[in-house]
């Protein structure tokens, strides 16, 4: 974790060729079921498996505020919007990369995806190495069996499992053009886009463990894992 660390500390894991990951999530409502900060806990947790499968990969404190502007309307969504996200990480990663030479964006939140890319496109015409893992898997979109599942994973006592219950389980293609103009209070009164009925703490258990495989293989292809120093001789 780099906020536990000193400067000197810091700067000694950067000369060792450190990469910053940093969770990108959200603080929105995720159903009457799940707390808001469901999207920065799965972000988090994806960056705290990559650190534990490699040892140069150094956890940066997460952004924990996105674009959620379709989710306005749900008491306890707090949003940034696009723009100011954009810029957030923009500045950041130049910041950043005044310490480290690698940066990996971990994100956890649909509306983040466009800010962050562009930001990301901002960043790599700058000569900065950075990249942003958007995870991909087969699942309900929001707040419904797969986030149910994860949370269920990691804090099981901040789940609501009586208050969990079905919501607009319709797909998200078909969703979309409504989701853009009118948000998800229009197509969702309790916020939920599927069904969390069935979710289990073990199979939120086993997507995690395929999303932190994932994931760790892509950044061994961005970049590959140092050879262990020799010793003896
Ligand atoms: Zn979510």
């Amino acid at each position: 974790m780099l906020a536990d660390l000193t400067w000197p500390e810091a700067g000694h894991r950067a000369a060792a060729g450190a990469i910053l990951a940093i969770a990108v999530g959200a603080t929105e409502q995720h159903g009457p079921h799940l707390p808001l900060s469901t999207d920065t806990d799965i972000a988090v947790a994806l960056c705290a498996r990559l650190a534990a499968a490699r040892s140069d990969v150094l956890v940066g404190p997460p952004i924990a505020y996105g674009a959620s502007g379709e989710h306005a309307g749900f008491p306890g969504t707090l949003s940034i919007g696009q723009a100011a996200l954009e810029l957030l990480v923009v500045e950041l990663c130049r910041s950043a990369t005044d310490t480290v030479d690698r940066i990996l964006l971990v994100n956890w939140h649909g509306g983040n995806v466009e800010p962050l890319c562009r930001a990301r496109d901002v960043l790599r015409s700058e000569s900065r190495d950075v990249r942003v893992y958007l995870p991909r898997f087969d699942g309900d979109p929001h707040a419904g069996r797969s986030e149910t599942g994860l949370q269920l994973a990691l804090t099981p006592e901040r789940v609501r499992g009586e208050l969990a219950a079905i919501g607009n389980t319709r797909p998200l293609v078909e969703l979309l053009p409504q989701l853009r103009t009118a948000g998800v209070r229009a197509v969702s009164a309790n916020g939920v886009l599927g069904d969390p009925s069935e979710a289990t703490a073990a199979e939120g258990a086993a997507l995690l463990e395929d999303l932190g495989a994932t994931l760790l293989d892509r950044t061994r292809r961005w970049w590959p894992e140092p050879l262990p120093e020799r010793t003896g001789e």
